[in-house]
């Protein structure tokens, strides 16, 4: 699945090359000159990650990412702090707000989408492009294929979405609000018996294959994924 990057930035120059090579690279951008602006694309399209410049018109990157992780609706977004070559202390600063981590301009592309991946991966793997497998099954977000042996599986985009979700996140019970917020995003206000829905079709994919004993319900308090399938 492709991950969504905010870039807060007001150069111009900067932003573009910046949006350019994630663009390049295959992420989704949106592109912010300013507080305003990065708000309103939080409200509306919450990305996977932040690149926060940390000097900002109005405002600093400082402020604002640590007011989005006193937010509960924005707080589990990682946030990179983009900070000036020898602004040392602001580096700490930067980490002190909750960014997860900061990049010195001027920076490399290569070392940037690299930081990227590396977060990505720890806090959202579901996001990232990297080929998840349990037991006989495969799912490649970058071709958006799911095998099974050799046999490819026909899934719907919500279905592997979800069992993409599960393949990242095994073992643990989510309820389905938590499922919703974590594959439908958590501005999207759907019913939870939605959840319920692409469950089933997602066990009738699996089911040909003796897979869909995987997606597992917990009376009561979800659904668990798990490689240790049950009859
Ligand atoms: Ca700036």
């Amino acid at each position: 699945m492709t991950a969504t990057i905010l870039v807060v930035e007001d150069e111009p120059a900067v932003r573009e090359m910046t949006a350019f090579v994630l663009r390049q690279t295959g992420f989704e951008v949106l592109e912010a000159e300013d507080e305003g602006d990065a708000r309103n694309h939080l409200a509306n399209t919450p990305p996977d990650l932040i690149l926060m410049d940390w000097m900002l018109p109005g405002t600093s990157g400082v402020e604002l990412t640590r007011e989005l992780k006193q937010n509960k609706l924005t707080q589990d977004i990682p946030v990179i702090m983009l900070t000036a070559r020898g602004e040392e202390d602001d580096k700490v600063r930067g980490l002190e707000c909750g960014a997860e981590d900061y990049v010195t301009k001027p920076f490399s592309p290569r070392e940037l989408v690299a930081r990227i991946k590396v977060i990505l991966r720890r806090i959202s793997p579901h996001v990232s492009d990297e080929v998840v497998m349990a037991g006989p099954l495969t799912l490649d977000p970058m071709t958006y294929r799911v095998s099974i042996e050799d046999t490819v599986v026909d899934l719907g985009p919500t279905e592997f979405r979800l069992l993409h979700f599960f393949l990242t996140h095994r073992d643990k019970v989510y309820s389905r609000s938590r499922l919703l917020d974590g594959v439908w995003g958590t501005n999207v206000f759907i019913e939870e018996r939605t959840v319920d829905v692409h469950i089933r079709r997602l066990r009738k994919a699996l089911q040909p294959y003796g897979a869909d004993g995987m997606v597992q319900t917990v009376r009561g308090a979800g659904y668990r994924f798990s490689e240790q399938a049950t009859a």
